[in-house]
């Protein structure tokens, strides 16, 4: 059996985002900023893409959205825009969290490096952040609060309603990464006080590289991409018509379908929870009930994450350890020890990230095969040989 559990890492591409993409690559690939009756058929089209995409998140206005190359270039364009726009207003303090995706982290740190402040707060154990702590962080001086939607490891949703409304009483921008949630959560950019939201196509089944930043009118952004004047002047580059009207297909389809879909999938992932939960020393990280509905984060003490994940994938499980960003390296999730998870628990981490499309033969399969494998393989570990005389204390 061949079972997909890695959506968090990407999704298929839709049969709509698919069609969508190949009618565009053979009927309007003009260039939309010619002036000719086919690049003016093209720019009509984008138009529709941006109204779709608005429609989906409730923004006042279509021109509130930005097309990049995918949710890494929207947040790092959100960042650097509030960060180099309000320095001028004495403003060089940014909060976030320890937990965000490296786009963020990676980011701070360079405006770090440029000077600024950064407030890093951590979440609770259950992964997700006490607002009162994000109310005390905020300061005079603080240009933006930036924190994510939902975690792409972990899967913890953040009370982004909360945290809207309390960046908006003290005055102070408030984005979100909202990656892992668009078409899988409820999003309205204007009753939830989203100043700014950055999201990507190939988590709802829309192509790869391609993105958006809503920004709110009035907020100023700065240039990640110099050139020509594409995006209201603020990204420049060749419209990539074809992928974002796919991306608005495919964000159209997700909105449609959100509430059936989320239905099923979380069904199947507590149905997976409830498999997993009698396993010894074994644990489920980030809060049990407000998460992604596809979301299975779970710590197997005793092995690596990554033997288990390799071993699945022989059996034709895909899944991960950790983020896909970080499975290249050896160091334990920076989420979980973030939330601080012990970091032998960390080590022995695996992520299934389910979809609509899977099936509770497919989870039962799952189900029986980590059983078998993390058996088999705390027998041949020496470290599990420790815990079990009593010569290490358990984590878990
Ligand atoms: C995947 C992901 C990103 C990066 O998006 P890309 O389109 O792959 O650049 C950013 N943030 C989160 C939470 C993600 O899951």
């Amino acid at each position: 059996m061949r079972v997909y559990a890695d959506n968090a890492a990407t999704t298929y591409i839709s049969e709509t985002a698919m069609n969508t993409l190949v009618d565009c690559l053979k009927n309007y690939n003009s260039n939309p900023n010619s002036l000719h009756t086919e690049g003016q058929i093209t720019a009509e089209k984008l138009a529709e893409s941006r109204e779709k995409v608005a429609k989906a998140i409730n923004a006042a206005n279509p021109n509130e959205i930005y097309f990049t190359s995918g949710g890494s270039e929207a947040d790092n364009q959100a960042l650097l825009s509030a960060a180099r726009v309000l320095k001028d207003k004495g403003k060089k303090h940014l909060v976030s969290l320890n937990i965000e995706h490296h786009a963020i982290l990676h980011t701070l740190k360079k405006l770090e490096k440029e000077g600024f402040e950064v407030t890093l707060l951590a979440p609770e154990s259950n992964g997700i952040v006490d607002v009162n702590k994000v109310r005390d962080a905020i300061r005079e001086d603080t240009a933006l609060v930036s924190i994510m939607f939902a975690n792409n490891e972990m899967g913890a949703i953040q009370p982004i309603p909360e945290i809207g409304a309390i960046c908006k009483e003290k005055g102070v921008l408030f984005h979100t990464d909202a990656v892992q949630a668009a078409a899988h959560l409820p999003i309205d950019v204007q009753a939830m006080n989203i100043d700014m939201l950055s999201m990507s196509a190939h988590k709802f089944h829309g192509p790869k590289g391609v993105g958006v930043l809503y920004a709110r009118n009035g907020i100023r952004l700065v240039n990640v991409i110099e050139g020509g004047a594409q995006e209201r002047g603020k990204r420049a580059g060749t419209c990539n018509v074809p992928g974002n009207a796919a991306l608005a297909a495919a964000l159209e389809e997700g909105v449609a379908n959100m509430e059936a879909n989320a239905k099923k999938t979380a069904a199947l992932r507590d149905r997976l929870i409830q498999g997993l939960s009698d396993i010894p020393h074994s644990k489920l990280n980030g809060d049990p009930v407000k998460r992604l509905p596809g979301n299975v984060n779970y710590s197997f003490e005793g092995v690596e994450g990554e033997s288990l994940l390799l071993a699945l994938d022989e059996e034709g499980i895909r899944c991960s350890s950790g983020s896909a960003c970080t499975s290249e390296s050896l160091d334990p999730s920076h989420v979980l020890m973030g939330m601080g998870v012990p970091v032998e628990a960390a080590h022995g981490s695996l992520r299934f990230s389910l979809n609509e499309e899977n099936t509770e033969e497919e989870v039962d399969y799952i189900i029986e095969k980590v059983h078998e494998i993390v058996a088999l393989y705390r027998k041949m570990s020496p470290f599990w040989e420790e815990l079990e005389k009593g010569e290490r204390e358990h984590v878990i």
